[in-house]
C-alpha cells in the first residue's frame, strides 16, 4: 500500500437523470469559471446523453472533461434506444460510467455485460469508470469483498493492458444518495483489497475512486486515505460551488 499518494486525484460528477438547457447552462458556466480552485486534479462531469453537446460546447477549451453514464455493448447496428462509445467519442467524451449500480439493480446489468461494455468504450479511445459495490444486506451479512471480487472478476479478466486503462469506482450501494457514507476506514480496507488484486495483475497504479454521498465536508477525509483517489459524486454534483469544493479537498 502506498503511503504517499503518486497517483492523479480524479473527481467525477454524475448528473445521474437531473437536468434541463437552461439550469444545466448556468453549472457548466460556474463549473468553469471556477475550475481553476481545483486545479490538482482531473475533473468531470458525465451528463444525461441529450446534454452531451451542451457539455461539450459549456466545457470544451477549459480544463473539466465531460461523459456520459452509459453506453452500449455494441459497435452499431439495430439497437433501439442505445448510443455507441463511438457516439460518445464523437462528442469528444473522454469518460463513461459503466456498471453503475442504479443500472446494475434496474437494468439488471450483470457483472459480464458491464465488463463488455467497459471494453467497447476502450475500444473507442474512452475511459470506463467501472462502478462496483455491495448492497446493505450483503455488507451485513459479511460479504463486501467476495460480492466486489465478483463482480471485477470479468474486467480483470480483460487483462493487464485493458485494465491499465480503466478507472475503477467503488460505491457502496446503501451509501448512494442516503447520505450514509462509508467511513474512510471502511472504503480504505475495500480499496486496498482491490489495490490487492489490481497489483497482482501488475496494474497498481489504476486509480479507484470511492462514491456514496461525498460532500465537501466529508471529502478531505475519504480523500487522505492512501488508497483513494478520489470520487465519483452524485448529488452534490448539481451544485457547481459543492462540486469544486470537494474537488479542492
Ligand atoms: C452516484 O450516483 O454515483 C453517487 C455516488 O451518488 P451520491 O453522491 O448522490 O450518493
Amino acid at each position: 500500500m502506498n503511503t504517499e499518494h503518486t497517483r492523479r486525484r480524479l473527481v467525477i460528477g454524475n448528473w445521474k437523470m437531473h437536468g434541463q438547457r437552461a439550469a444545466n447552462a448556468s453549472l457548466l458556466d460556474g463549473l468553469r469559471a471556477n475550475a481553476s480552485a481545483a486545479s490538482a486534479c482531473d475533473l468531470a462531469v458525465c451528463v444525461p446523453f441529450p446534454y452531451l453537446d451542451q457539455a461539450r460546447a459549456g466545457l470544451q477549451g477549459g480544463s473539466i472533461a465531460w461523459g456520459a453514464q452509459d453506453v452500449s455493448k455494441h459497435e452499431q447496428g439495430a439497437f433501439t434506444g442505445e448510443v455507441s462509445a463511438a457516439m460518445l467519442a464523437d462528442f469528444g467524451c473522454q469518460w463513461v460510467l459503466v456498471g453503475h449500480s442504479e443500472r446494475r439493480t434496474l437494468h439488471g446489468e450483470t457483472d459480464l455485460l458491464v465488463a463488455e461494455k467497459a471494453t467497447a468504450a476502450l475500444a473507442a479511445g474512452l475511459t470506463p469508470v467501472v462502478c462496483v459495490g455491495e448492497t446493505l444486506a450483503e455488507q451485513e451479512a459479511g460479504k463486501t469483498q467476495e460480492v466486489i471480487a465478483r463482480q471485477l472478476a470479468p474486467v480483470l479478466a480483460l487483462g493487464a493492458e485493458q485494465v491499465g486503462r480503466v478507472v475503477l469506482a467503488y460505491e457502496p450501494v446503501w451509501a448512494i444518495g442516503t447520505g450514509r457514507t462509508a467511513t474512510p476506514e471502511q472504503a480504505q480496507a475495500v480499496h486496498a483489497g482491490i489495490r490487492s488484486q489490481l497489483a497482482a495483475l501488475g496494474v497498481p497504479e489504476v486509480r479507484i475512486l470511492y462514491g456514496g454521498s461525498v460532500k465537501a465536508s466529508n471529502a478531505a477525509s475519504l480523500f487522505a486515505m492512501s488508497d483513494i483517489d478520489g470520487a465519483l459524486v452524485g448529488g452534490a454534483s448539481l451544485v457547481a460551488e459543492e462540486f469544486l469544493r470537494i474537488a479542492a479537498a
